[in-house]
């Protein structure tokens, strides 16, 4: 939000938006999001659960809840799992509850998944869902951003190079679109999006009350 924007007095209730980021690993959907929540008090992120192997500078239950794979089945079979999906050779999901009670309490959730899990959010909770795609600026500062991460092996990382070009092939499947070459303007885009779609009327239902009180208030 802008700093010299002074915060409204008004409170009009809205439901809480479900904002999905995905972007082939290393285009900067991580560091987006961590601005985001910086940011954005209204924000929470939804912490997955995951069978990769913790990197350096992950802390658990703040980056992912790291799991094993004996563990994560025992999650999904449970039905804990909002959504799930195999990527890298990893399992990653949602976990339910966190979602359920914040989507209750009208407060917005971030969820930094890939096309699978978006896919599978639309289906369940299309009107609430609201995702962006976030591209790099070219393929070759993709790949050097993820050398200068220096959190992967050199392994992983050719995975991850390898697998970009299918994940952005699901582009045409997000509702937005945002180029991150420069990480300014590009949080930029990202804080209006989440901007504009709070002020869609269909997310507001106290508008009825808002405005049946602006038309009895009327004196002329
Ligand atoms: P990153 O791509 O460098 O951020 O590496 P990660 O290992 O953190 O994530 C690998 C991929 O899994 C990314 O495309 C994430 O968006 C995706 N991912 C993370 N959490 C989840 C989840 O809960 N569900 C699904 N479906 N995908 C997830
Ligand atoms: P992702 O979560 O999509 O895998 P990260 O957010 O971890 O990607 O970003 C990958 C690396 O690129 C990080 O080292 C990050 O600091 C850097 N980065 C992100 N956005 C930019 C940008 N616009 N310009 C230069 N480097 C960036
Ligand atoms: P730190 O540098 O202490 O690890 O965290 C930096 C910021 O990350 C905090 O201001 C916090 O708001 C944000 N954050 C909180 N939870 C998460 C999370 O699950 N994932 C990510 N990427 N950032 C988080």
């Amino acid at each position: 939000m802008s700093p010299t924007r002074r915060p409204s007095s008004i409170t009009i209730p809205r439901r809480g938006l479900m904002l999905v980021i995905s972007s082939p690993s290393g285009a900067g959907k991580s560091t987006i999001a961590r601005h985001l929540l910086e940011a954005d008090p209204q924000m929470s992120i939804s912490v997955s659960v995951t069978t990769r192997q913790r990197r350096p500078s992950e802390i658990e239950g703040r980056h992912y809840f790291f799991k094993s794979v004996r563990e994560f089945e025992s999650l999904r079979k449970t039905d804990a799992l909002l959504e799930w999906a195999e990527v890298h050779g990893n399992f990653y999901g949602t976990p339910r509850d966190a979602v359920e009670q914040a989507m209750a309490a009208g407060r917005d959730m971030l969820f930094d998944i890939d096309w699978q899990g978006a896919q599978q959010l639309q289906e369940k909770m299309a009107g609430d869902v609201v995702s962006i795609f976030i591209l790099p600026p070219n393929m070759a500062e993709l790949q050097s951003r993820l050398h200068r991460r220096a959190e992967d092996t050199e392994e992983v990382i050719a995975t991850r190079l390898a697998n970009s070009r299918s994940e952005i092939e699901h582009w045409l499947e997000y509702d937005y679109i945002v180029v991150n070459e420069d990480l300014d303007s590009a949080f930029a885009s990202v804080q209006a999006i989440v901007e504009a779609e709070r002020l869609r009327r269909d997310r507001r239902p106290g508008l009825f009350e808002f405005v049946n009180g602006l038309l009895t208030e009327n004196p002329f």
